[in-house]
């Protein structure tokens, strides 16, 4: 059967024949036998084998025959989003490792020399592991973060991995081993306990890593448990993935795609509502055959897709990608949820985008699309009190200042609440910001330091927006 392409030919890209092929993917040790990097310089495979000993470094021959355009790199989008660059490390960091990939140091060289490195580039930005995880009968409940009122986040110990890895993940620690997964679920029975005792929960956000890269089958064994009735307060189960931009055919040709079509059928017979939060970065990672069919498959099996991702220097950072990427999105049946401010950890300084440029990247977009994309925020910055928007800059008594607002509080109180920093154009968080109107604090600050223990930015689902 031949699909009917919702976008117009000069936007799209030919799809191959994906019927039959397996997944594959590449990782730093196969950096050499990807054959789209042969006719590259030495220096370039060169170049990537030393920041992909400190940072992270996956991708599959999905993004490698289809995303990524080759004629364009370094420049291309998808490139700089999972191909590790120079820029990523600072010099001298740089140059130690690219000392020791031409001297052919071991393994075990690299990585010692990459340790200290990894160890400046903060880590665990949000103690994304240790906050916001829940006591029950005086235990923590593993892989649960219970952080606003009406949802649970539920991390599944399968799925810690992704389909490919993208460079500016906040999740990168976890991914080159130094952030521990303790804290990952093996079973679903805590987070069903959990639930049984508190019904002010809406739904639970399942997430990674990418919990896609789960087959069906193991995914079945977290989501199954939610549809029992005794849950009936849990209306809504998001997962929230990057699988329909980087291996869409995980819901359209893989062996269990149809399975997990099945899965969703039989959630919304339970009463519940599978929600697909989908990461895509670029309008590019729409435009393939493949990723329109997983899109078309999961809405016609009965699931929203909402999308998200955050703006990144050197992969979205302009108003015209935005714009195409919302319009797509709307498009294909899908809803523009969240544009994200990229957080405070790994090669930050290569990707981040000051708030002033995000908000007039954001405004740009937004003023171009119809309303039906006009469902996304943004900027906003996944924060200790909560998740941030930027909602503009005002003159207020002779000073600039950005208003601000309360998506989400941990405070539900905070919600929908304005406030005001003073303007700062080179600010790119909010520990950057200080209030205006010569005011010492924050409204939010004394209540947040009386809730306990407070670090500058939390996890998210993207990349992260926490990613995925
Ligand atoms: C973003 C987020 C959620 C979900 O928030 P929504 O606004 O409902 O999408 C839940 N928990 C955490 C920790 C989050 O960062
Ligand atoms: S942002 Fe999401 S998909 Fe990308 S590497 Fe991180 S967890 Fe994986």
């Amino acid at each position: 059967m031949t699909y009917k392409h919702p976008i117009a030919p000069e936007n799209r890209l030919t799809s191959k024949d994906w019927s039959g092929r397996r997944f594959r993917a590449f990782t730093r040790s196969e950096i050499d036998r990807i054959p789209q990097l042969q006719s590259l310089p030495v220096a370039t495979r060169q170049a990537m084998q030393a920041v992909s000993a400190v940072l992270p470094f996956r991708v599959n021959e999905y993004v490698l025959e289809e995303l990524i355009d080759w004629s364009d790199i370094p420049n291309d989008p998808i490139y700089q989003l999972t191909f590790p660059q120079p820029g990523m490390l600072g010099e001298d960091e740089f140059e130690t490792m690219l000392g020791h990939v031409r001297r052919g140091s071991d393994n075990a060289t690299l990585t010692a020399q990459a340790r200290p490195i990894q160890a400046s580039l903060n880590p665990h930005p949000a103690g994304q592991l240790e906050l916001n995880v829940p006591q029950f009968d005086g235990e923590s409940v593993e892989g649960i973060q219970h952080k606003y009122r009406e949802t649970v986040l539920f991390f599944p110990s399968a799925g810690q991995t992704c389909h490919a890895y993208c460079t500016y993940c906040f999740r990168w620690a976890q991914f080159v081993g130094i952030e521990d997964l303790r804290m990952a679920a093996r079973q679903s029975d805590h987070l069903v306990r959990y639930l049984q005792a508190h019904t002010e929960v809406e739904g639970v956000l399942i997430t990674g890593g990418d919990p896609m890269i789960m087959k069906t089958k193991v995914l079945r064994r977290y989501v199954e448990p939610l549809l029992d009735p005794a849950l009936e307060h849990v209306r809504t189960i998001r997962i929230g993935t990057k699988a329909p931009a980087y291996w869409p055919q995980r819901f359209v040709t893989d062996d269990d795609a149809d399975d997990f079509l099945r899965l969703i059928d039989e959630a919304r017979a339970a009463g519940k509502r599978i929600a697909i939060m989908a990461h895509y970065s670029h309008p590019r990672e729409l435009s393939t055959d493949m990723a329109q069919r997983a899109l078309e498959r999961i809405q016609s099996a009965g699931a929203v897709v909402r999308c998200q991702a955050p703006l990144i220097r050197h992969v979205n950072d302009s108003s015209d990608v935005w714009t195409e990427m919302w319009r797509r999105q709307v498009e294909l049946g899908a809803v523009p949820y969240y544009m994200f401010v990229e957080r405070d950890t790994g090669a930050k300084r290569y990707f981040e985008v000051p708030l002033a440029r995000a908000l007039s990247i954001f405004d740009g977009a937004y003023r171009r699309t119809s309303g039906l994309a006009r469902t996304v925020r943004g900027p906003s910055l996944s924060t200790t009190p909560g998740k941030i928007v930027v909602d503009g800059t005002a003159t207020v008594a002779g000073e600039r200042v950005f208003v601000l607002k309360f998506l989400q509080a941990r405070n539900p109180d905070w919600v929908g609440r304005h406030f005001f920093a003073h303007f700062d154009r080179h600010a790119t968080w909010l520990d950057d910001l200080r209030p205006a109107f010569g005011e010492r604090r924050f409204f939010f600050e004394d209540e947040l330091a009386a809730m306990g223990p407070t670090r500058s930015s939390e996890p998210d689902m993207v990349p992260r927006a926490r990613v995925p």
